[in-house]
Order: structure tokens, then C-alpha cells, then sequence
């Protein structure tokens, strides 16, 4: 309907008010008249909704954005990106099969991969993203191939028409995490990808206030995500994040804008400094997968110089602050050496040799000034004699 995404992000379906702003539909369930209408709903003649694990009104407009957004035909949301991530791999697998699957996914990806599909009979082969013909390699009897670009802490990128082809070719599935990239960067369906994944936690969320995700994809792909998960998984949205998410929306396009404006500056700087021995973000290696982005976001990952004291650079820092997640408003911190003592194995800071000089920076709104300012005082103060 809409070309641009600022327009369609801008404008809602039409519901029975005409508000300007959809209604938030705080419901578990909806009536029929009569038992004919409930059977023709039943029969699937109708599609009014049902029942709030399903088929929220404002739910549904999250997804139909999402849908438009990404270039799919369909979109299902989930109350977190890991329900979203765990619904679309089961809805691909069976026992038996083996999964492709890029080094340096999310952590609790890989985790989900190693401890709950290891038990259900379905082994993974980790592969280097960057070498595009080691994961094309790897794909001979594969039932699917889990992508995540860029990747996290390594902000590595994929060749993703490449691989959507070669996977194509041996009836492999594609799945990718698209949350770092959003669908306003990188559109994986575009290239050939079957199904895309997001933290909605993150950017789409802008706000730090929510926890959400959702998959989009064809409509046969996005039936059978829903035909597990509305009735036996369960992990649906809330109409009230469902909205917070449709807010949230609206300034994709301007946060994402402003936020790279703000990056851009502190990676230039940040590479000519001689505390830092690499920035990675896909603007500084951009890596087989460069071609498909049309834009960076404010996610980067510092690796200080040995003898930089990371846990220092760390505690001094005013503005940004220490957190897991990222992709709202506020500039946020998260030292690799804290996963070091996490004891739910198997471990992907360890396992992936994530090393312990890494911080991972999130850029929010702050002033691009006083960002700088309060980086290059902690990084003055890791690189002083203790
Ligand atoms: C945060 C994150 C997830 C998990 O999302 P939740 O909404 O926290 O469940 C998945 N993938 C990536 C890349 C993430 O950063």
C-alpha cells in the first residue's frame, strides 16, 4: 500500500473509530452472535478474531507491519525475540537433522541450539559467516541454516544472496536474525532468505521498554511458525507491547538516522586512538554481507590494547551505562569479561573466543560530544599506570 517505510510507519489500518491511533485491544477472547457464525469462524469461511493467543487486533497490526516492512506476506509476533527465534527453528526441524548455523549467533541462540535441540535429536555445525564457501561447504544434508548478520559482539556480515542460492539449491532452509540491521537496513526475504527473525526488544522497540520479537516470511512458513506456536507454545505478544511496539515504530527511521550520526563520529575517532586496537562494526570491516546493508546502526564492539584495563574503562563511564540489550534511547555498556562468569553452559564468549578486552558500546540519543567526552576519559583512564 505504502512504498516508504516513514509513510507506512506513519499511517495505521483503518479501525471503527477512525482514532488516529489504534486502539489497544485489551482482550482474551471475542463473541460470536449465534453457533452458525462460531462454526463458519471454525470452518475457517470467516476471520474475525478468536482468542488473544492468536489473533489480536493490535497484535496483528504490529504484524502486518512487520510483514510490509520486511517484504514478506506474513508476520507472527512473539512476547521475545528467543520465542520468536525457538518457534521458527521448530517449525523447520525434526529429529535427526542437522542445522547450519554461523559462529558468534546470540548467546542464548547458541545455547538453545546446544542444551534443548541436542536433546531432541537435532546436532548444529558452526561455520565461519565470513567464509562464504566453508558455509556453502557445509550445507550437503543440512535441514537448515541459521544466520545472524551482522553477528553479535563481532558485527561479522554474510553474503546472503549467495548463501540464500546455494541453500535453495539443496532444500536447505534460511533463517535469519535481522535484529542489528532492522528491516529498514537489510531486507534478507529481498535476497532470497525463507524466513527473518527479530528482537523486537531492540530497535524496532526504540525505547528500552518492551520485550518482544517476531518472524516474518511467506505465508506457508509463517503457518507453520503459527501452527505451533498459537496452540502449544503459546509465546504470544500483549496487546499493550503490541502497541508500545506500534509507538515505538514510528521513529525508526529518525532514531536509526540520528543514532549512526552520533556512531559515525565516535568510530572515527575511536579507531585513531591508541587505546583501542579494533573497532568492530560493519562500516570499519564491512565483510562478505556489506553489499546487502543499506545503512549501519549504533551497535559496535571495542577491543582495547592489551594492557588497557577494560574493567577500569568500564567503571568510569558516566554516560554510558552497564547493560545487557541495547537499541533505545540510552548509551549502554556491557563488558565481554562479565560473561566469563556466568555458569549457564555451554558458554559463546567462551566457545567463540570472545576476548576479554571486548566491551560492546550501544550509541543512544545523548549528544555525539558528551559521548565522546566521557569515552575518552575512561579510555584515559584504562590505559593509566594503576
Ligand atoms: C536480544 C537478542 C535476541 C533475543 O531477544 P529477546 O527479545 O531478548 O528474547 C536475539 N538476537 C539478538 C541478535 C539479540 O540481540
Amino acid at each position: 500500500m505504502f512504498d516508504y517505510p516513514e509513510t507506512m510507519l506513519a499511517h495505521d489500518a483503518p479501525n471503527p473509530w477512525q482514532a488516529v491511533v489504534p486502539p489497544i485491544v485489551q482482550t482474551s477472547l471475542f463473541t460470536f452472535k449465534n453457533v452458525e457464525a462460531m462454526e463458519a469462524r471454525f470452518r475457517g469461511e470467516t476471520s474475525t478474531p478468536v482468542y488473544s493467543r492468536g489473533d489480536n487486533p493490535t497484535v496483528r497490526e504490529f504484524e502486518r507491519k512487520l510483514a510490509q516492512l520486511e517484504g514478506g506476506e506474513d508476520a507472527r509476533a512473539f512476547s521475545s525475540g528467543m520465542g520468536a527465534i525457538s518457534a521458527a527453528i521448530l517449525s523447520v526441524v525434526k529429529a535427526g537433522d542437522r542445522i547450519v548455523c554461523v559462529r558468534h549467533v546470540y548467546p542464548d541462540t547458541y545455547r538453545f541450539l546446544e542444551k534443548l535441540m541436542t536433546r531432541l535429536g537435532v546436532t548444529t555445525t558452526y561455520v565461519d559467516g565470513c567464509d562464504t564457501e566453508a558455509v556453502v561447504q557445509a550445507l550437503p544434508n543440512a535441514r537448515l541454516l541459521y544466520l545472524e548478520s551482522p553477528t553479535s559482539w563481532t558485527m561479522q556480515t554474510q553474503d546472503l544472496p549467495r548463501l540464500a542460492q546455494a541453500a535453495k539449491a539443496l532444500g536447505v532452509v534460511t533463517v535469519i536474525d535481522n535484529s542489528c540491521a532492522t528491516p529498514l537496513y537489510q531486507r534478507p526475504l529481498s535476497h532470497g532468505i525463507d524466513i527473518v527473525l527479530h528482537s523486537a526488544s531492540k530497535y524496532l522497540s526504540g525505547h528500552s521498554d518492551t520485550v518482544a520479537g517476531v518472524a516474518v516470511g511467506s505465508l506457508a512458513r509463517i503457518a507453520a511458525i503459527n501452527d505451533l506456536s498459537y496452540p502449544y507454545l503459546g509465546a504470544k505478544l500483549s496487546p499493550w507491547e503490541g502497541w508500545l511496539l506500534l509507538r515505538g515504530l514510528r521513529t525508526l527511521p529518525m532514531r536509526m538516522a540520528w543514532q549512526w550520526n552520533s556512531t559515525r563520529v565516535l568510530l572515527e575517532r575511536l579507531q585513531q586512538h591508541p587505546a583501542v586496537h579494533t573497532v568492530l562494526h560493519p562500516w570499519c570491516q564491512p565483510g562478505p554481507g556489506a553489499a546487502c546493508l543499506t545503512g549501519y546502526s549504533s551497535l559496535f564492539t571495542l577491543e582495547l590494547v592489551n594492557g588497557a584495563d577494560a574493567r577500569r574503562f568500564c567503571n568510569q563511564l558516566q554516560i554510558f551505562q552497564l547493560g545487557v540489550s541495547w537499541g533505545g534511547h540510552e548509551s549502554l555498556a556491557m563488558p565481554a569479561l562479565v560473561s566469563r562468569v556466568q555458569n549457564a553452559g555451554p558458554n559463546a564468549q567462551v566457545d567463540f573466543g570472545i576476548s576479554d578486552q571486548m566491551v560492546r558500546l550501544h550509541v543512544g540519543f545523548e549528544h555525539p560530544d558528551e559521548l565522546w567526552r566521557d569515552l575518552s576519559a575512561a579510555l584515559d583512564a584504562a590505559t593509566r599506570p594503576a
